[in-house]
């Protein structure tokens, strides 16, 4: 068998080797390194793919500074997310001198509890910051209720869950980052859609909002030579560009792979008493950035998966109210305790589009057999 990889970035690599490397060599023929050629021709293929505008940057860290920058928010505004999540989520808005408000997040779905907003919102509050973690959207139909009531901005973290489908109550459907006002994502290699180094998108479906952030992106410029505004620089470049356009023609294989691992996992793991699988909500589709299991032998399952040669991990071990760089905004142990919980007992299996079925089979027997071997609590 095959050694088993959490992320098996080279594996899909070899399956669309020819098409790569010749994109790649394209560029380098080009010349067009920079804010042309395939970065261009990417960007008008994702906002075809998602219905929306986008304006490609460095990361999705940058994604998340340039959606808070185009707000326009003052120094001192909240805005309310989660606490379970990657850090650039709150780091961003420190640096921009704005004041992330956490809520707990929620059991079963790992995301925003809806339940818990209202109760954290003030005078100062002005905007929610959902994060679609793992793959699977946050309910955003009781978000934009709240935000359209309290006349917020919602900005989604949609950087685990390009290709998920958000689904209304109507029946409609349309895709996670396009529903608030901004939306941001990520290109970093182990992401739905993974580049070979550093890359994100902002989707923002208001047009002049999007030119604005375009500027933002390109140190405020208008036209050449002239600053309308103070921006940043941060760009995706021409080779992951061309990388991820070719990416992107195989991103619905791509997620179908990760959700038929995950429904392997599903049916052989669901009956394990001592372990929980993921919850899948009516209200969106699941793209499975992770397979996020739940386990109170989180860390002995852990070690014993390593022993056999299966590579897991823990996102996230430390909730972000708890870290030292976060300090200063006043939180405690105990404060959001779901969360706290979360960061003990989740534990997230190999999950990429490689996985093939004898590897599957051994991840699953290896859990069973661990769970049979040891004494329940
Ligand atoms: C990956 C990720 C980011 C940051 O993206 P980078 O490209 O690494 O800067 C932000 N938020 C979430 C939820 C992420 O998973």
């Amino acid at each position: 068998m095959q050694t088993i990889h959490m992320s098996d970035i080279y594996g899909q690599y070899l399956t669309l080797k020819a098409e790569i490397d010749e994109a790649i060599q394209e560029v380098i023929r080009s010349t067009q390194f920079i804010k042309s050629g395939k970065v261009l021709d990417f960007e008008v293929r994702l906002a075809a793919y998602l219905s929306t505008n986008v304006v490609a940057c460095g990361n999705g860290t940058d994604a998340l500074q340039l959606a808070f920058m185009a707000l326009d928010l003052k120094p001192g505004d909240e805005v309310i997310t989660t606490p379970f999540t990657f850090v650039s989520t709150v780091e961003v808005l420190s640096f921009l001198g704005l004041k992330p408000v956490f809520v707990d997040v929620n059991r079963e779905t790992f995301n925003l509890d809806e339940g818990k907003l209202e109760e954290a919102f003030s005078e100062k509050t002005k905007a929610i910051l959902p994060v679609h973690l793992f793959g699977q959207c946050a309910n955003l139909e009781a978000i934009l209720d709240l935000a359209q009531k309290y006349k917020l901005f919602v900005v989604e973290d949609a950087c685990q869950a390009l290709g998920t489908d958000y689904l209304f109550s109507d029946g409609s459907k349309t895709k996670a980052g396009t529903i608030g006002n901004i939306g941001c994502n990520s290109f970093f290699p182990s992401k739905n859609l993974g580049a070979f180094g550093d890359g994100g998108a902002v989707y923002c479906t208001n047009k002049e909002m999007a030119d604005k952030i375009r500027s933002l992106a390109n140190h405020g410029m208008k036209a050449k030579y002239e600053y309308e505004r103070i921006g940043i620089n941060s760009r995706l470049d021409s080779l992951q560009a061309a990388i991820l356009e070719v990416k992107l023609k195989y991103i619905e294989k791509h997620i179908r792979a990760r959700q038929q691992a995950a429904s392997f996992y599903d049916e052989q793991l669901k009956g394990i008493e001592e372990l929980k699988i993921p919850m899948r909500v009516p209200y969106s589709t699941h793209t499975f950035h992770q397979y996020t299991i739940q386990t109170e032998k989180r860390d002995e399952l852990k070690n014993f998966l390593a022993a056999k040669g299966i590579p897991s991990m823990v996102y996230y071990p430390k909730a972000l109210h708890l870290q030292d760089a976060y300090k200063h905004l006043g939180y405690k142990q105990g404060d959001f305790s779901v969360a706290e919980k979360l960061s003990q007992t989740v534990l997230s299996l190999p999950m990429h589009t490689e996985l093939g079925e004898e590897q599957l089979e051994y991840i699953v027997n290896m859990i069973k057999k661990f769970f049979e071997n040891s004494t329940p609590q």
